[in-house]
């Protein structure tokens, strides 16, 4: 197999040989077809996140050695199946739900996999997809992505389901005439303006400073679009909403953000959080009282969240996203243009020749 390996943290990636990996007892083998590039890549390339106020957590301290190989959105087909293994047949064209957990703590025997302390998840903990082969612990955490486009399908493991999760905790806020604000239409935020309609009922407002990034919206369906940076942006949302927005989902996570979602929602309203640019924020502690809030974290998504967007995207329900595809040998300048932004149009995906 070859994969492109981080070999010293942030400096550019090298192609490694070394021998097919064997699947043993329930695992099995992929031969990747299509891996994603996700803005997450960016920062395990660099070996750390930034969590404001001078702190860092770093890949080491996670147990992340180098050589390592990144990569969470992976779709290919079933190449090698170990002596156990249950599920899928070698020649399966598949997708792999990356967020897998320890398997044997309490959370993960419940199935709430993503709550586990010692997650193994692929191209984060485990090697990952930037290579032309990869283990998957189980047959489980692979669906079929029959009907949807390999490198589609990829982008769901990762932002579309990031997206999908957000969006369903907003559900029980959201009735047909009111309003969800949708805060940062970039990438993921971008992916929740698609899937919104078909995920939650409820009318979308798409709050974001970048004036194309509204007009994009607009065509997808947004019924109104705000400029959060305007220093009226929070009366706008008012006005636009008949007294406060009942959902809002803050896919940037920025201080300023994350106050803008606190101000724009009514009574017994729900802000979900789910960006990374870091930060912090006071709130007023009576505000949830008298307001009767809810403000909630996601992060990702279960494989139940895959399923369930592989069913609406086959259903014709999800219209897809801009794809970039390069060739895997091209990961390095793909992670550049990402971290220097403004290159790369839609999700990056590379395939091996
Ligand atoms: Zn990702
Ligand atoms: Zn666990």
């Amino acid at each position: 197999m070859r994969a492109m390996q981080i070999i010293e943290w942030g400096k550019p990636l090298e192609a490694r040989e070394y021998p097919d990996p064997e699947p043993k007892d329930e695992e099995v083998l992929l031969r990747v077809e299509a891996a994603g590039v996700c803005h997450s890549d960016v920062h395990i390339w660099d070996g750390f996140f930034d969590l404001g106020g001078g702190q860092q957590i770093s890949l080491e301290s996670r147990g992340v050695r180098l050589p390592f190989t990144m990569g969470h959105e992976i779709a290919g087909e079933v190449a090698g199946l170990g002596p156990q293994a249950a599920g899928v047949a070698v020649g399966d064209k598949v997708v792999a739900y990356p967020w897998i957990g320890c398997g044997e703590c309490a959370v993960c025997r419940k199935g709430e996999e993503l709550l586990c302390l010692n997650p193994r998840t692929l191209g984060t903990r485990r090697a990952g997809g930037y290579a032309t082969h990869v283990i998957v612990p189980h047959g489980r955490y692979l669906l079929p992505n029959e009907g949807i486009p390999q490198g589609l399908a990829a982008t769901y493991t990762c932002s579309g389901i990031t997206a999908l999760s957000a969006l369903k905790k907003t559900r029980g806020h959201l009735g047909t005439d009111d309003h969800l604000v949708i805060i940062g239409a970039g990438g993921v935020g971008g992916s929740a303006v698609h899937i919104a309609p078909a995920a939650v009922s409820g009318k979308v407002i798409v709050a974001d400073i970048d004036a194309q990034k509204r007009a994009q919206a607009r065509q997808m369906g947004a019924v109104a679009t705000i400029d959060n940076a305007a220093p009226d942006a929070v009366k706008q949302v008012m006005e636009a909403t008949g007294g406060g927005a009942a959902a809002a989902i803050d896919f940037v996570g920025s201080p300023k953000t994350m106050e803008f979602g606190v101000n724009i929602l009514r009574k017994g309203g729900k802000l979900v959080m789910v960006g990374l640019y870091g930060g912090a924020h006071p709130i007023s502690t009576v505000l949830f009282p008298f307001k009767m809030m809810t403000i909630e974290g996601s992060y990702v998504g279960t494989l139940e969240d895959l399923q369930e967007l592989l069913a609406l995207a086959r259903a014709g329900k999800v219209p897809p996203i801009p794809l970039e595809t390069r060739p895997a040998a091209e990961a390095s300048a793909a992670l550049s243009d990402l971290k220097s932004g403004g290159k790369v149009r839609g999700r990056v995906v590379l395939h091996h020749q």
